[in-house]
């Protein structure tokens, strides 16, 4: 994923900026990271996923 979706946690705004074009604020990532490395199930996650592509 090359782009980070942020949301503003003020407004309810979605940007990719690191600030809400909107209100000014700082955005927040609404979605913890797909895979995160502290995730043991993700390597197996991953392999599920090419296998339903
Ligand atoms: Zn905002």
């Amino acid at each position: 994923m090359k782009s980070k979706i942020m949301k503003c946690g003020v407004c309810g705004e979605y940007t990719l900026e690191a600030v809400c074009g909107k209100c000014g604020n700082v955005t927040k990532n609404p979605k913890p990271p797909r895979f995160s490395p502290k995730d043991p199930y993700g390597k197996y996650r991953r392999m599920m996923k090419i296998w339903t592509r």
